[in-house]
């Protein structure tokens, strides 16, 4: 039987591969062009064969036995035909009974589609695994709000509960994610805000109630410019966050103390005097520096440096009402800014921070004492700038220290002589060198006398100098800035000079006045130190038993046995040597033994308050026995009053001086207190300046 034409013509038309199968025998009765393509044959030859021959997966099989004993009319499904090559073909094959001899069989090429399908899920599996690699939380969803995806770190960052993610629940997810964050409403109304608008590209930042902060970025999904949905991106900043905030912090304090450094410092005298000026209430800044802290820092180290000056920060602290600051500048300088502080206030604080020092310091085993001056300038009266008040707080402070230390002082509006403590270092160590160049230094003698016998003994050198602009400049201004510079070693070679030539020339008229010179730490270390004082001596003809050198404490102490080798070569020249300002040091008998020393010089901070002073008693005396067991001269420094040398008399210290018998003397009158005092030798003739 052939098949009519209009039928073939029918299928020839389709684009699918179609072809007929004879219901009886089941044999292909006629196939159009597509189908020869599909199995790589022509068409025509495929007519004839059973049906089974094409589709022959069991399914088929079934199908094809089925439908022959009229069982099934119909079958649609995706399959698999081979081509007559013996390649796999993937199919959408449809089977369906026309009228009552024939089954119509069409046939769909799925392979296309196919290796689309499959590029598409290596392109996902690619993009699953890309976003699982990122270190973000990554969610993914639909312009409703439905999620589509997300990564594990999401489930992470966010701590979802397995049985949330196992439901795939998305109210449950939202649900968990509001919970989590420490402003559940804020979180949701932000959220609202950015699922409203579809192509909002924003970043926010929120904290959740464990403390971990995530910033959350979001931007449209988009598909051929269109929203489909969003991206969301979070991220831990806690730990970013916190490092930042740590520079901040680092920025604004010091970091051994943690107190407020200089520039937040500024920032809040600012801020008060902005409210003492909106009428606010007077405030008080204080400058504070501890006295001696070099010391404790070259002999005890500087991990003992450190220690005290966290000590000294808990002891300010302490002394000090919350609302108000310390700040540490920098080495032993604190500046405390007080408010609400009349001058009655601020007196009673800077005595509570002194009290609070009073206290013996014990760090290990070691006990000392730390004490402290303090300068104080006042809001509004002393200044209405941040730099006029910390420069007149300052300068009380130096005056502090100037009158012996470990006290207060208020800012006193001073005339021409007072001037000299505001001027800054930078200031004086300039003037200082046209001093030294331009002969503006001078040496003043300040006698020192024998407690038995009342007799001058010896003699202190001690530099002045008088500044055409700056007026009268402190030694205990001028030394200390060079020494931070290093311009005293060129002051220091003048004074050795000066006082050797002075001694030699006191020698030439017949009085024998042994001399004594200040030394400094820094010249002291000068390799070239014992070469320079035997030049002196021998320029000056001056025999070295008239030379007394004082060193102090710190000097012996750093480099013990570099000390002590230049020591002996002094002894050696035969030069005289001397501890001054003792007891405020760390020396220690072993060394006090060793070294070649003659005499100690008791500070004058011990004798100040002689004799009520029930541990300034007993330090004197102390020093005095040492003396003796050590077999050292001891002389007493700062004797101002007769109960004072009374005392020190009845106590057995051999020598003494102060402004009690006289302060530092030019050399005429120094000339003229030795005569007035004992008889001098009819030999004595005085002569003028050297
Ligand atoms: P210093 O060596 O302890 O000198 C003693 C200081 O006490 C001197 O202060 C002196 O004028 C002062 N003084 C003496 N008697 C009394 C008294 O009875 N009461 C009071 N309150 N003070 C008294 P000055 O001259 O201001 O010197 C201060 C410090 O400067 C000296 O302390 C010394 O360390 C240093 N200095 C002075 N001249 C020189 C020097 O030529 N070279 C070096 N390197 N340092 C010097
Ligand atoms: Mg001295
Ligand atoms: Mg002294």
């Amino acid at each position: 039987m052939t098949v009519p034409d209009p039928m073939q013509g029918l299928i020839d038309g389709l684009l699918e591969a179609v072809w007929l199968v004879d219901a009886g025998s089941l044999r292909i009765r006629a196939a159009n062009a597509a189908a020869g393509d599909l199995f790589g044959v022509e068409a025509a030859s495929l007519c004839g064969r059973g049906a089974t021959d094409l589709c022959a997966t069991p399914e088929d099989l079934v199908f094809w036995s089925e439908a022959s004993a009229g069982l099934v009319d119909q079958i649609v499904s995706d399959t698999l035909v081979r081509d007559f090559s013996g390649r796999l073909l993937p199919v959408t094959r449809r089977v369906s009974r026309i009228g009552d001899g024939l089954f119509l069989v069409t046939c769909r090429d799925r392979s296309a589609q196919r290796a689309a399908e499959e590029e598409l899920e290596t392109r996902l599996a690619e993009l699953r695994a890309t976003l699982e690699s990122t270190a973000d939380g990554i969610l993914v969803t639909d312009l409703s709000g439905h999620i589509r995806s997300f990564n594990h770190r999401f489930a992470g960052l966010w701590a979802l509960p397995e049985e949330v993610l196992a439901r795939r629940d998305d109210a449950a997810v939202r649900d968990w994610m509001r919970a989590s964050v420490v402003d559940g409403a804020d979180y949701e109304r932000r959220l609202a805000a950015i699922q409203e608008a579809t192509m909002l590209q924003t970043s926010d930042v929120f904290t959740l109630h464990s403390g971990r902060v995530l910033e959350r970025l979001t931007l449209p999904q988009c598909t051929r410019g269109h929203p489909i949905g969003r991206v969301f991106s979070f991220r831990d900043i806690t730990e970013k966050l916190a490092a930042s905030a740590r520079i901040e912090e680092l920025s604004h304090t010091d970091a051994l103390t943690g107190l407020p450094n200089r520039r937040l410092l500024a920032d809040r005298i600012e801020f008060a005097l902005a409210m003492a000026q909106r009428g606010g209430n007077p405030f008080a800044l204080m400058v504070l520096n501890i006295d001696r802290f070099k010391q404790i820092n070259d002999t005890l180290g500087l991990g003992v440096g450190d220690r005290v000056l966290l000590e000294v920060t808990d002891r300010i602290k302490a002394s000090l009402r919350n609302v108000d600051t310390v700040a540490r500048l920098g080495g032993d300088e604190f500046v405390l800014l007080v408010h609400q502080a009349d001058a009655v206030a601020a007196e009673a604080t800077a005595r509570r921070v002194i009290d609070a020092m009073a206290r013996p310091f014990t760090l290990d085993t070691v006990s000392f004492t730390v004490t402290c001056s303090i300068g104080i300038a006042q809001s509004p009266a002393d200044g209405d700038t941040a730099d006029d008040l910390m420069r007149r707080a300052d300068a009380a402070m130096h005056r502090v220290k100037e009158a012996g230390r470990a006290s207060f002082r208020f800012h006193q509006p001073r005339g021409d002589a007072g001037r000299r403590a505001d001027n800054s270092p930078m200031q004086i160590d300039h003037a200082m060198r046209q001093a030294l160049a331009s002969g503006q230094f001078r040496l003043h003698y300040q006698p020192q006398i024998d407690l038995k016998s009342g007799q001058v003994i010896g003699a202190e050198a001690l530099i002045r100098w008088r500044d055409p602009v700056l007026g009268e400049v402190s030694p205990a201004e001028f030394i200390p800035v060079a020494e931070e510079s290093g311009f005293i070693i060129a002051i220091g070679d003048w004074v050795l000079a000066q006082a050797v030539r002075q001694a030699a020339a006191w020698r030439a008229n017949g009085l024998e006045m042994p001399v004594s010179i200040n030394v400094s730490a820094l010249q002291f270390q000068q390799p070239d130190f014992i070469d320079h004082v035997a030049d002196a001596l021998k320029g000056a003809s001056l025999p070295a038993r008239l030379l007394e050198l004082e060193l102090t404490e710190s000097i012996l102490i750093h480099d013990a046995a570099g000390a002590l080798q230049r020591l002996q070569a002094l002894e050696q020249l035969g030069v005289q040597m001397a501890i001054d300002d003792f007891g405020t040091g760390y020396s220690s008998l072993g060394y006090l033994k060793r070294f070649p020393i003659a005499r100690l010089k008791i500070d004058r901070s011990f004798i100040k308050n002689l004799p009520d002073d029930t541990s300034d008693v007993a330090i004197v005396n102390a020093i005095i026995q040492l003396g003796r067991a050590l077999n050292l001269r001891v002389i007493a420094e700062g004797v101002e009053t007769e109960a004072q040398r009374q005392f020190l008399h009845d106590a057995g210290c051999d020598e003494f001086q102060g402004f009690l018998f006289a302060p530092a003397l030019d050399h005429g009158s120094f000339e003229g207190r030795v005569g007035r005092g004992e008889p001098m030798p009819r030999s004595v003739r005085l002569v003028h300046p050297v």
